[in-house]
């Protein structure tokens, strides 16, 4: 080894000890007399010292001519310090140095590369591999790391295998867009790239492995959001001879795990609730259970009273911002224009307001009287001080636009601290979901989610009734995992790609392999994937999944470091036998 100890290695201990250190400068501050280098790797920071009149003036000499991330390795003695830095774990200690060696100059970088850095999102994301020396980057990263061996541990610990299944496959038309691989071998053919190894997991159970695991990198062609990538990573799991029961279990029992490891917060058992519950009281299938404030209903205490806006809406709906009676007009005009957004499209948004001295002051005082007002009060629960926040319209219309309201409010009210973790199931999700603009129905999770039983008899008259044996796992409003039961029952699958619009020949050649291995003794099975760069953002507790990547893409999806996608060769084009459109002499 080039060095002796680490530049986070060192203590009082070691005073005394000549050592070798390898790392890279991070800063030189030189008072005249005194001059001290920064040296900094992977596991710290440590000082080295040089004093005029002690350290011998070439060696100063040659210290002057550092610059910031030069590569270094160094002699010297380990020596207490003067004025110790308690704020690192080396503050105790520096470095005499009698020996500098520069292993490799370096250009200046174009951002600081320290905690705080004056670099911009595009910069850093340029210089990935400048920004991954930067501590909190690269502790995220060492998160991961940890993430990743303590999941391999707990599945290993309960017998899961890990597989790997391919990763140029077949594409099919359910589910997101495929990113495709053209084949040279197969003119005018093309892979797919997994959006999931959903049908080989399941294949694998057909062979016997029972228990399988992959940290696996899954790819969809969607629009991006902080909280997607188009290639990302899934824990992903599949289990032989179970009910829904068994799967939440031993998956209730990983999250903890990880939380005991990571944070060392025993969970205990996780609430439960039903998707119709989850969409009733919070108007959302992911809540964010960290607070209270569930929606309450107030058809029945609203209608009839003159006031139009509510008598022609199908849903009537409100939540109580416990003590935010305070607020002032223009933070209400606020919360209206923020209701009213494009993204969010409710027409309006009625207050009223619990007074010091329990009467009620609404914005709709002429339709409703004091009494009314009271009633309202009730069903929420309010008490003096509270807000009671109300919208109205379409039912799921207006109950995804509260749940944004409700979120909002939580922000403004200090609610949702990211060190506190509501973790829950989700559970009942409906099997089907329609699409206005297919005009057919979907599968809500994939088309191999079994039914539940006592559910199947709705199959011809009520399809959208039917409830699946399908689970998502949550944390503070975040979808951490989601799975469920399979069929395994080759005239259910067929049945169900009947549902969903495939005809016979569509669902055999996209699907037939699948439901010919169900023909061969499919044991019952079921199973998650839990998104792992998700999970490692919420125990990071930062906003963006990018910042457990390595090197992730951008909004655009471009890598702008490599500069990918990028344009190929016309003989690659022609290889893989694509003609370009804009390419002339095609
Ligand atoms: N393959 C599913 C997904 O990617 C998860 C599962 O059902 O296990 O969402």
């Amino acid at each position: 080894m080039l060095r002796s100890h680490t530049c986070g290695e060192l203590r009082l201990d070691n005073v005394g000890e000549e050592v070798i250190l390898t790392g890279w400068v991070q800063r030189l501050r030189d008072k005249g007399g005194m001059l001290w280098v920064d040296m900094r790797d992977r596991y710290g920071i440590t000082q080295l010292t040089y004093e005029e009149g002690i350290t011998p003036q070439n060696l100063i000499d040659q210290a002057r001519t550092l610059g910031r991330e030069y590569v270094i390795r160094v002699v010297g003695k380990v020596v207490e310090r003067y004025s110790k830095n308690d704020k690192i774990p080396t503050g105790a200690i520096e470095i005499v140095v009698h020996k500098l060696e520069v292993l490799n100059p370096a250009k200046l970088p174009p951002f600081l590369i320290e905690d705080e850095t004056d670099g911009g999102d595009d910069l850093r994301m340029k210089y990935r591999y400048l920004d991954l020396r930067r501590t909190p980057v690269r502790r995220n990263l060492e998160l991961r790391h940890r993430m990743m061996r303590e999941t391999r541990n707990y599945l290993d610990q309960h017998y899961f295998i890990e597989v790997e299944t391919p990763v140029l496959i077949k594409s099919t038309p359910e589910g997101a867009r495929d990113f495709v691989v053209p084949s040279r071998m197969n003119p005018g053919e093309f892979y797919a790239l997994p959006q999931s190894p959903q049908t080989f997991k399941q294949l694998l159970m057909v062979s016997g492995f029972d228990r399988y695991y992959q940290i696996v990198k899954c790819f969809r062609d969607e629009d991006l959001r902080a909280d997607r990538q188009p290639e990302f990573t899934q824990i992903d799991c599949e289990m032989s001879f179970v009910k829904q029961e068994d799967v939440l279990n031993m998956f209730e029992g990983f999250i903890s795990y990880l939380f005991e490891k990571e944070k060392g917060i025993k969970l205990g058992k996780l609430p439960r609730m039903t998707y119709a519950d989850a969409m009733k009281y919070y108007g959302s299938d992911k809540p964010d259970t960290r607070f209270d404030m569930r929606f309450v209903e107030l058809n029945h205490l609203v209608k009839n009273k003159g006031f139009k806006v509510f008598d022609d809406a199908e849903l009537v709906v409100g939540i109580n911002a416990k003590g935010a009676a305070y607020y002032t007009r223009k933070q209400l005009d606020e919360l209206t224009d923020f209701v009213k957004r494009p993204q969010i499209g409710a027409t309006g948004l009625v207050y009223a307001r619990v007074n010091e001295d329990g009467s009620i002051k609404s914005s709709v005082d002429k339709f409703y009287s004091p009494d009314d007002l009271q009633h309202w009060g009730s069903a929420f629960h309010a008490e003096r001080g509270d807000l009671i926040l109300i919208l109205a319209g379409n039912k799921d219309k207006t109950r995804k636009a509260l749940n944004e309201l409700r979120l909002e409010m939580g922000e403004r009210l200090g609610l949702r601290d990211k060190n506190v973790y509501s973790p829950l199931w989700v559970v009942d999700f409906p099997l089907l979901e329609w699409d206005e603009d297919s005009n057919r129905w979907h599968a809500m999770h994939h088309p191999f989610t079994s039914p539940k039983p006592e559910d199947i008899e709705l199959i011809d008259d009520r399809p959208g009734d039917i409830r699946a044996n399908a689970y998502d796992m949550v944390i503070n409003g975040v979808e951490v995992g989601g799975g469920s039961i399979r069929i395994h029952d080759r005239r259910l699958q067929e049945q169900m790609f009947t549902l969903l619009g495939f005809s016979h020949a569509e669902a055999e050649a996209q699907f037939g392999f699948l439901m010919n291995a169900f023909e061969y003794g499919a044991p019952p099975h079921g199973g998650i994937a839990f998104g792992f760069d998700r999970l490692c953002t919420l125990f990071g507790g930062s906003e963006s999944i990018r910042d457990y990547i390595a090197f992730p893409k951008n909004n655009s999806g471009r890598d702008v470091m490599i500069d990918a996608p990028s344009p190929i060769s016309d003989t690659q084009l022609n290889e893989l036998h694509i003609r370009m459109k804009n390419i002339p002499h095609q």
